[in-house]
Formats: C-alpha cells, structure tokens, sequence
C-alpha cells in the first residue's frame, strides 16, 4: 500500500497574519490560508470583527502606517497563537494620476506611509515572533516594472516593495524564514474601480495576453503555494502574476 498522504501545499497549524485582509486580495488570502488549515489573524484598518468570525479566524485592528499598531498585531498573535509562522504584508492604496511636477507632498508620504512604511513595520516585527524559520510575503505590483504616466508614488512604492523583499531575504535566510513578494497585474477587487484610477487598472487588466484582469482568488493561490513548505527553497524573489503583460502584447 501507499504510505504517502496528499498534504501537498498544507499549512495545517501555521499560524498566519494577513494585512488588509478585510477586502480584495486579502480577503481571498485569509479564506485560502484557512481552507488549508492554517489559523489566521485577519488585519485591518477597518473593523472586520464580524467577517472575521463567520471565517473562523482572529481580527486584530492594525493600521499598518503606524509603527505601534504592528507591533502590537504581531505581538497580540503571538499571545494568542505562541508563534507566528506566516506574514503576508498586503495593506496597499492607490490614489489617482498626479505627475510628479504637480506632486502634492501629502498625498505622496500617505501612500508611502501605508505602501513602503506598513512593509517594513511588518518586516521589523513579525520575525521576532517567528522560530524555527517563517515566511514573511508582501504585495507589489506589476507596477514596480513600469506603468502609465501619473503613477510615479505608487510605481515606486511598489518598487521599494520589491527592494525591501530582496534586503530582508538576505538578512532572514540565516534564519530560515523566507521573504519573496508578487508583482500582480491589475486584480479584480474594491481597487480596480477606485475612484481616479479605474480607467487605467481596467485598461492594463484586460490589455494582457490572457485578456482579462487577475481574480483575487488567482492570486491568493500564488500566496498559498509561497507560504507552503513546498517552496522551501524560493526566497528573495519578486513574481508575477500578470496574465502575460511582462512577456509582451
Ligand atoms: P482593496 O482596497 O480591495 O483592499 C485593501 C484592504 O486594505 C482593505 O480592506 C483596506 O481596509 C485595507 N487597508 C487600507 N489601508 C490600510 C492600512 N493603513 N492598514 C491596514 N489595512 C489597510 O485592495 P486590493 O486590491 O485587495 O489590494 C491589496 C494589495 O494588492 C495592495 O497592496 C495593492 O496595492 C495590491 N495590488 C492591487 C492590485 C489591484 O489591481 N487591485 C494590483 C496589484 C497589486
């Protein structure tokens, strides 16, 4: 008889932290993490308590532009949890075409505030409650490879997305816990009707090869294969998931 079990891709027992894992991409992720059978903290700026519940998992109010919320996100896990195996540092905004000769300074520091600073308070924190190793995933973009005129603080935040990812995989890897990020294209979510934007995500999520935008499902099983033990030996890596958009037209 066979001897082997099909628990290929299973993160039975992980203790996992999602941010922005209310809407979109998050969401998707959080309900994929459970489904293989992870126990999960669902992190928002907004209240999610009741989304949380009916999931089966733990919402924890963090808004991941302040330094002190993350602390405390990944501090209250590992109270409740005793370990943290699983970051997924998702939390992202966008906001509408500004060219950088018009850039208003506010608007920029928001965005980096959420888009850059929330990824290194999630980089700073969730690794001193990991043992053993970890895995510890954030949420670039397509657009840290190029994107329309006007999204200069988004492109390069997400640019910095992907130089954080590389940094922090050099330092952990002593540790064992592996850092890699996804560059998805336009995703199917609250984000791509934004207000001021719409008509640039939509354009770039069905102007791919395969014709129509990333579902937020899609990706969140990219996220599931990354955090499993499975992909032991992938770190530091920057992949997309784009329909084909990088290759060409
Ligand atoms: P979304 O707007 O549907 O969800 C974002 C979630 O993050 C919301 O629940 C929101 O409340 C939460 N959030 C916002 N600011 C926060 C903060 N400061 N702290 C904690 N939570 C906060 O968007 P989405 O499309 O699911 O985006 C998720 C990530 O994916 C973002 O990083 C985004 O930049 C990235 N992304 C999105 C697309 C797209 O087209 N939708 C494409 C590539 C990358």
């Amino acid at each position: 008889g066979r001897d082997f079990k099909m628990d290929f891709f299973s993160l039975k027992d992980k203790v996992a932290v999602v941010t922005g894992g209310g809407s979109g991409l998050g969401l998707a992720t959080v309900k994929r993490f459970v489904q293989a059978g992870a126990k999960v903290v669902l992190a928002d700026i907004s209240d999610k308590t009741g989304l949380a519940q009916e999931l089966g998992c733990l919402y924890i109010k963090a808004d991941v532009s302040k330094e002190k919320d993350v602390a405390n996100l990944m501090e209250q896990t590992y109270r409740s949890y005793g370990l943290i195996d699983i970051v997924v540092n998702n939390a992202g905004i966008i906001m509408p075409e500004q060219l950088l000769t018009d850039a208003d300074m506010k608007d920029f520091e928001r965005l980096y505030s959420v888009n850059v600073f929330g990824v290194v308070h999630g980089l700073k924190y969730a690794p001193q409650h990991m043992k053993d190793g970890g895995v510890i995933l954030n949420t670039a973009s397509n657009s840290a490879n190029g994107d329309y005129a006007g999204y200069g603080a988004y492109i390069s935040s997400k640019c910095a997305v992907v130089g954080l990812t590389k940094a922090a995989a050099i330092e952990l890897a002593p540790r064992n816990i592996r850092v890699n990020c996804i560059c998805p294209n336009t995703i199917d979510t609250p984000m791509a009707y934004a207000e001021g934007c719409e008509t640039e995500l939509q354009v770039m999520g069905i102007t791919t090869p395969l014709g129509r935008m990333c579902k937020a499902e899609e990706a969140a099983a990219l996220y599931h294969f990354l955090a499993s033990d499975d992909c032991r030996y992938i770190t530091g890596e920057d992949i997309y998931i784009d329909g084909g958009l990088k290759a060409g037209p």
